[in-house]
C-alpha cells in the first residue's frame, strides 16, 4: 500500500512512536503554561487532550512537535525501545495546528510538493499526488488553495501532516470549523490512521466525531494533568466531563 493513510499498516507490530514527557514546565514570561507534566504515551495510543481554554493543551502539542522547547524538564521519543535522536524526530511527527499554513497562491499539489521537498522526501511529486487521494482532494489537485473552503484547507493540511507517514500525529482542535460531513471524514481518517499503529495526540473540545477512535483521555487544568483515564482505561468519563464543564456539542459520549 502506498497511500499515507495506509502506508504503515502491514499487520505487524505498531510502528508508532512512544513519547515521554518528564516534569515538563513551560513558562511564558511570568506565566506558567505547563507545571511539571509527566506523561508517557505508548505507540499506537490515540489520546484526547481536554481542558478549558488556556489550560495548556496547545503548548503541550507544540512541545511534542518540537515547535517550542520546555523551560524545564524534558521530552523523549522512542521507536520500540530505541530512543530517537532529536534531529530525526521532526520528520516522523506530523502536526495539524490552528493555522493551516498553506500557500494561497499555490495549487493543492504544489503545496504538498513544496513540503515534501522541505521534508527531504524522495519522489515528492508522486508522494504528493498519492497524498491527495485519501483526503478526497485528488480531483482538485490543480486548483489554487485560495479557492478552497475551510474544510478543504483542513483536509489539505492533514494530507501535508501525513506526507512523511508520521509515527506520531498531533492535532490541535483539527475538527474546529468543519461541517458535519468534514467532522465525519476526520473521525474516519483518525480511526484508519490509528489502525495503522500511528500514535495520535489531539486536543478536542466538547463531543465530536473525532473522539470515536480515542483510547485514552487526559484533562489539563492550569497546566497540570488532573485526570488521566490511562492506557487501557475507559476514556469516556473524562470526555463526558469535558463536554459538561467546557461546553461543546453534547453532554454525553
Ligand atoms: P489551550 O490550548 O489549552 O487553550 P495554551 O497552551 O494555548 O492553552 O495556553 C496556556 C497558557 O499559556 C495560557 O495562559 C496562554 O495565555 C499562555 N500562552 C500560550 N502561548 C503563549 C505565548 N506565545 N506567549 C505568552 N503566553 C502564552
Amino acid at each position: 500500500m502506498s497511500t499515507p493513510l495506509a502506508s504503515s499498516t502491514n499487520g505487524g507490530p505498531p510502528n508508532g512512536l512512544r513519547i515521554q514527557f518528564s516534569e515538563v514546565e513551560k513558562r511564558y514570561g511570568m506565566r506558567l503554561a505547563l507545571r511539571g507534566v509527566s506523561l508517557t504515551i505508548d505507540a499506537g495510543e490515540c489520546v484526547a487532550l481536554v481542558g478549558h481554554n488556556g489550560s495548556g493543551k496547545t503548548t503541550l502539542l507544540k512541545i511534542a512537535a518540537q515547535l517550542t522547547h520546555p523551560s524545564r524538564g524534558k521530552i523523549a521519543f522512542y521507536a520500540g525501545e530505541s530512543p530517537i535522536p532529536a534531529e530525526n524526530v521532526k520528520v516522523r511527527v506530523g502536526m495539524v495546528g490552528h493555522h493551516t499554513l498553506l500557500y494561497e497562491e499555490l495549487t493543492a499539489e504544489e503545496n504538498l510538493i513544496f513540503f515534501a521537498k522541505l521534508f527531504g522526501l524522495e519522489n515528492p511529486a508522486e508522494k504528493s499526488r498519492q497524498a491527495l487521494q485519501p483526503v478526497g482532494l485528488a480531483g482538485r489537485a490543480g486548483d489554487l488553495v485560495r479557492t478552497f473552503s475551510r474544510g478543504m484547507r483542513q483536509r489539505l493540511s492533514i494530507a501535508r501532516a501525513l506526507l512523511a507517514s508520521p509515527g506520531l500525529l498531533l492535532l490541535d482542535e483539527a475538527g474546529t470549523g468543519l461541517d458535519p460531513e468534514g467532522q465525519h471524514w476526520l473521525g474516519a481518517a483518525i480511526q484508519r490512521l490509528r489502525d495503522t499503529g500511528c500514535t495520535i495526540l489531539m486536543s478536542t473540545h466538547g463531543r465530536n466525531e473525532t473522539q470515536g477512535a480515542v483510547t485514552r483521555a487526559i484533562r489539563l487544568e492550569g497546566g497540570k494533568i488532573t485526570h488521566d483515564s490511562g492506557a487501557g482505561g475507559n476514556p469516556r468519563e473524562v470526555l463526558v466531563m469535558a463536554a459538561v464543564r467546557d461546553g461543546g456539542e453534547g453532554s454525553e459520549a
